[in-house]
Order: C-alpha cells, then sequence, then structure tokens
C-alpha cells in the first residue's frame, strides 16, 4: 500500500512537472486585458507558417470508445495548405468536425490498417461531409493485404456495397460525386517506400507488425521537417529504423496488462497478449523512442484518466525505458511542428460545431441519376403537412433564386400561395 501511495506522488509530481513545463505562460498584465501563450488551440484562428505542420489528436482511445476518447485518428495540416487525416476511427469525426474545417479540404484520408478503430468512422467524413457541401470525392490510401479480400481497396469497394442504400438515395436527392471514393492501394510490405508525393509531400510507408499482414505506418516529409505516424504496430525493425531521428514520433503505447484485466474487463490471458504481443506497451514504447530520439515522442491508443493511479502506471511505465520529451496523447491535443519548437497544446472547440463554407460549391442534383422511390410510396405524401411549410418555402425560393427548381410543381398536392 505505501508502496503503491508513493508510485502516485511520484508519478504526480512527474506529471506536474511537465505541465509546468508545457503549460501556459505569458503575464496578465491588465484585470481587463488579454491572456497571452495560453497552453489552448482556438481552431481557425491562428494562420499555419509555410514551414509547419500542425497535428491535432481526433482519436486517441480503444475500439470501446468513451465520450472522452475516439479511437485512433490524427489530423495532419501542412503550411501549403495541405490536409491529410490519418486513420479516422469509430467517433473521430465528432472531433474533427468541432474543428469547423470546411469539408472541401477533408478529402484524404491514409489508412494504417483496417481495424474499424482505425476506419470506422470514415461512414460519418463520406456521408457527413457530402450532406454538409463537400464538392468532390473522397481519396484514400492504404495497404493491399496477403490477398485481396485483405486490402484496402476490398474494403471501400464492399463499404459502398455496404452502404449502397445511403450512396443510391443521396445520389438522387444531393448529388452523385462526393459519394465517391478514390482508392490508392499500396504494397503493406514496402519498406520506407514513397506512396505519395505532390506539392513538396512526400508520404512513405513501413510494413508494422499487428494481428495480420498488411498494417503500416506512415512517415510524412515535408519543409525539412519528418513527422512518424504509427498505427497499430508491435515493436518492429522497420520502424527503429526509419524513425531514427524525426521531429515528431507518434506510435502507439498501451496500457498495462493489469489495467486491460480489471478496468477494461478483459480476460487475464488475452490482457497481457493484446498490450504486449500484437500492440506496444509502455516500456518498450520507451525504449523505442529512446532508441530513435526523436525531437518530440506522442503515445496514444490508450484509455487514461489523469490523476489517477491509472494514469501514473501508464505513465511510469513509459518513463522506465525513455526519459525525452513526451506528449500523452489526448482527444483535441494539438502540436505546432516547425523548425524551431514542438508545442503542444490542448484545442478549445465548440461541442455544438456548424459545418462551415469554404471557396467551393457543391453543385446541385444531377439530372438522369435514377429515382429510389417508387409511385406506391410517393403516393402517400399527406398534402396538407406538406403544403403547410409553403410560406417558408416560398421566401427561401426568393432568397436564393430557385424558381426554376421548385420541386413543390410535380407534386400532386401542391396548392400555390395565392
Ligand atoms: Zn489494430
Ligand atoms: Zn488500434
Amino acid at each position: 500500500m505505501a508502496r503503491s501511495l508513493g508510485t502516485l506522488v511520484a508519478g504526480s509530481a512527474a506529471t506536474l512537472a511537465v505541465i509546468l513545463l508545457l503549460g501556459a505562460g505569458g503575464k496578465v498584465t491588465s484585470p481587463t486585458g488579454t491572456a497571452p501563450d495560453r497552453y489552448v488551440y482556438y481552431p481557425g484562428t491562428e494562420e499555419l507558417a509555410k514551414d509547419e505542420i500542425r497535428i491535432v489528436a481526433c482519436g486517441t482511445g480503444m475500439p470501446d470508445q468513451r465520450l472522452a476518447q475516439a479511437s485512433a485518428c490524427f489530423l495532419f495540416e501542412l503550411g501549403n495548405g495541405d490536409k491529410f487525416i490519418f486513420d479516422i476511427g469509430s467517433g473521430s469525426m465528432r472531433n474533427i468536425a468541432s474543428l469547423m474545417i470546411p469539408y472541401q479540404y477533408l478529402t484524404r484520408v491514409f489508412l494504417s490498417h483496417l481495424h474499424t478503430d482505425h476506419w470506422g468512422d470514415l461512414d460519418s467524413l463520406w456521408a457527413g461531409g457530402w450532406t454538409a457541401g463537400r464538392p468532390v470525392p473522397l481519396e484514400i490510401w492504404g495497404p493491399a493485404g496477403q490477398t485481396e479480400d485483405m486490402g484496402t481497396a476490398y474494403a471501400i469497394e464492399h463499404f459502398l456495397k455496404a452502404n449502397n442504400w445511403d450512396k443510391k438515395t443521396r445520389e438522387f436527392k444531393i448529388t452523385p460525386i462526393p459519394g465517391q471514393i478514390t482508392v490508392h492501394e499500396f504494397d503493406y510490405k514496402g519498406v520506407n517506400e514513397v506512396i505519395y508525393q505532390e506539392n513538396s509531400v512526400t508520404i512513405r510507408s513501413l510494413p508494422a507488425i499487428h494481428t495480420g499482414d498488411g498494417p503500416v505506418s506512415f512517415i510524412v516529409e515535408y519543409a525539412g521537417l519528418k513527422v512518424i505516424f504509427g498505427g497499430d504496430t508491435s515493436p518492429n525493425k522497420w520502424f527503429v529504423e526509419h524513425a531514427k531521428g524525426a521531429d515528431l514520433v507518434i506510435h502507439e503505447a498501451f496500457n498495462p496488462p493489469s489495467v486491460f484485466a480489471t478496468l477494461g474487463n478483459q480476460p487475464a490471458q488475452l490482457a497481457w497478449r493484446a498490450c504486449c504481443e500484437f500492440h506496444t506497451s509502455g516500456p518498450a514504447f520507451g525504449k523505442i523512442m529512446s532508441t530513435i530520439a526523436p525531437r518530440h515522442a506522442v503515445a496514444y491508443h490508450a484509455l487514461l484518466d489523469k490523476g489517477t493511479e491509472q494514469y501514473n502506471l501508464y505513465y511510469d511505465s513509459i518513463r522506465k525505458t525513455y526519459d525525452g520529451p513526451l506528449s500523452i496523447a489526448t482527444d483535441l491535443m494539438v502540436w505546432n511542428v516547425n523548425k524551431d519548437e514542438i508545442r503542444e497544446r490542448m484545442a478549445v472547440v465548440t461541442r455544438n460545431a456548424w459545418a462551415v463554407p469554404g471557396t467551393a460549391r457543391q453543385p446541385p442534383p444531377q439530372p438522369g441519376v435514377p429515382d429510389p422511390m417508387s409511385d406506391f410510396i410517393k403516393s402517400g405524401e399527406w398534402g396538407p403537412a406538406f403544403n403547410a411549410q409553403n410560406d417558408m418555402l416560398d421566401r427561401h425560393r426568393d432568397r436564393y433564386n430557385l424558381q426554376d427548381q421548385d420541386w413543390r410543381k410535380q407534386k400532386p398536392w401542391y396548392k400555390p400561395t395565392e
């Protein structure tokens, strides 16, 4: 008991030291003045420098999501205007949306592997962006598998098939182009091979070792910076070799087996394999980081409750083998990376975000797309309630000059306002 209390106090002191080091600076010089240099980032208020990368953790948790932590997702924003989503795990779209970035810029997704906690919210980006003004298709980069049915192209083909009803109905009612997905599948065995090169950005992939063939990690090179996004992997030689000396390295670090067996409700025989055979635990993460010595290390993929014994156990397990710069990621943690500094902050977002317009407009419905609704179902439309909206719809028609698109004219129940 005394020992665990000691660990708790030591852990808290270490955590506090980190907070003091990275925390808010600046001085408030007047009670009516502003507060400079808080430990916060307000999305949409800072222009990104040309030679800078901003990374937002939009999911840091586990397949069993919690309100505070969605499954794996990291948004990369580059100074040249490019944005890349690295994994889009279940629940993560709510965090992405809270940043209020126009959907026209959220079109490129890189998948490390096809566990749902790494791509389970693709449907929310696909359909949600479609309804919120995205004018263009999505593009997805992901690994092939050992066989065709284990690859990204197969997954997306069947994703679209599973979502066929959604797709057909939105194609008719909205417009078809934004529902399309272009897949760029690449060989998962490629070591440090270029899978994307455009607009001064190079992205490479590395094989990962995780439950089956296919998983990869990504290396992003831009403006002389090198940032690594590690998908799920147990410690692997390719990562250690090619992530060496990178600026920022994001890598999974699982909770200790005792936490899975107690708080995580896992059978004990699973707990010590999940953490430590097909994933990377805290001490293993630390060993990797002290070997590759990045400017800054980021640990994620763990449910964490700051200030608890569980958190301290996790933190201390990493610190056993690594004493360099470290972030224990949680949802909406943000890093600005440039040559001079790597700055960790938390994004402050609204819980009630709306879609924001960009520069491009979504086209209107496309003629010739088949109508998925039968005359029988249409014959059930109850006119009195439809006509009760006419004042509101007339105003909308006049405001936006939609006279030639008045869908009511084809309806048998339509009674125009005199
Ligand atoms: Zn996985
Ligand atoms: Zn995972």
